[in-house]
């Protein structure tokens, strides 16, 4: 039987890898969703190929492209954000791969668990944002989450057969980014191309820039806060420059375990799209027997201050990591478009996490109004 595959994001760096591992096994795999914001190109393209039952493009301006496109198929055209929610919460796959950025994944992704569909979910954010609620779903309508980001599918191999075994502590390792070792006086003049070359990875261009200041680590954090039910004490990242050792988890006799392999996203998606299974691939392999040292050292957080504004939004709760990850979301983009510098995105995230009201128990309602309210405080202050 086929596992019946809704990828939301498909035209995405996490997108069009997931499609490589899917025609890779196609006695595997069936494509019943795709889901784009702009590029109706690579949307219609995946589609002729793919012959899915259905695509939604985001912009509702390029609906009736992408329509033209696809008309003389059997797949079926949507557009616009309602219709991802609707297409999310239809009956027919069994598992979506979560790969939009940002906060414009929480609702179709809310809406698959609403259905009991297994998640394999790349978009951190949603965890970020709404982690609370969204796991309580998951738990009530039994629907399997499984992480796609390579150290939360780490720390999810590692605890494999080890259900009765409770965690100490996890250790989240982090490449470090393009400016590991780099001090302010630097970071001041540092432009978005270089930002967005990272070292080891190949990724779109707000995770990039996110794993340049660190804020990746810190949605990591919180991230992994929700998918493994750990307490804030328990989370510790260490910079790793070389990116074997995706994470770690240590247990209560002390006894590490570890998932090794060569940085390739493709790894972490294929696990989560075969889950339990492991498939056979052809992708590089590490070689233990060439000279390589693997290398620890703390991050350095009187530079990289995302580090420490993650961690205040991971032990305080409530909204504050939805206020941080809209804020950051702003900055993000503006330092995209060359708005703001390097530096700045920091400070635009603390301020706005100043601002915003803080709710110790946030509802549905209030992560959608903290968020509006943050990206909106937060554009004021970029003069957006
Ligand atoms: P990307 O920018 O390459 O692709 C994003 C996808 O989401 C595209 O298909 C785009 O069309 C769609 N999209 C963008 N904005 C949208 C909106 N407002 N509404 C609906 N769809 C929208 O991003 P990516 O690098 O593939 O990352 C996707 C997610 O996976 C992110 O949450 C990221 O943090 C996470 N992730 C990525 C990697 C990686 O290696 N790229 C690794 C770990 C986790
Ligand atoms: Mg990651």
């Amino acid at each position: 039987m086929q596992k019946r595959i809704a990828l939301f994001g498909s035209t995405g760096s996490i997108g069009t890898q997931a499609l490589d591992v899917i025609a890779a096994n196609p006695s595997l795999f069936s494509v019943e969703v795709l889901t784009a914001q702009q590029n109706d190109e690579l949307l219609v393209q995946q589609a002729l190929q793919f012959a899915p039952n259905m695509v939604v493009i985001g912009d509702e301006s390029r609906y009736q492209k992408v329509k033209a496109a696809l008309a003389h198929t059997d797949t079926k055209v949507f557009a616009g954000e309602k219709a991802l929610e609707e297409v999310a919460a239809m009956d027919c796959y069994d598992l979506m791969l979560a790969a939009i950025v940002g906060f414009a994944g929480l609702k179709p992704t809310l809406a698959a668990v609403e259905m009991g569909k297994a998640v394999a979910l790349a978009n951190k954010e949603t965890l970020v944002v709404a982690g609370d609620l969204v796991m309580k779903k998951a738990i009530e309508k039994r629907s399997p989450i499984i992480p796609v980001d390579s150290e939360h599918s780490a720390i999810f191999q590692c605890l494999v057969g080890e259900n009765l075994n409770p965690i100490d502590k996890i250790i989240l390792t982090a490449s470090g980014g393009p400016f590991l070792g780099k001090k302010p006086n630097f970071l001041v003049n540092v432009k978005r191309d270089h930002a967005l070359q990272h070292p080891n990875w190949v990724m779109g261009a707000k995770i990039s820039t996110d794993s340049a200041t660190l804020m990746n680590k810190g949605l990591e954090m919180i991230e992994a806060k929700w998918l493994f039910n750990l307490r804030p004490e328990q989370i510790q990242v260490l910079v790793h420059p070389q990116s074997i050792i995706h994470s770690m988890v240590q247990f209560q006799d002390g006894s590490v375990k570890a998932q090794m392999g060569l940085p390739d996203m493709k790894l972490p998606i294929q696990y989560a799209l075969a889950f339990p299974q492991r498939l056979p691939n052809t992708f590089p392999r590490y070689d233990f027997k060439k000279p390589n040292t693997l290398s620890f050292e703390e991050p350095d957080t009187k530079t990289f201050r995302n580090l420490v504004l993650a961690t205040e939004a991971l032990f305080k709760g409530g909204n504050l990591p939805c206020v941080l990850n809209a804020a950051n979301e702003i900055a993000v983009y503006a330092f995209l478009r060359n708005r703001v510098g390097f530096l700045d995105m920091t400070d635009v995230v603390e301020r706005t996490m100043e601002k915003v009201p803080f709710i110790a128990q946030p509802s549905l309602e209030d992560y959608f109004e903290s968020d509006a309210a943050a990206r909106e405080f937060a554009a004021t202050l970029i003069h957006l």
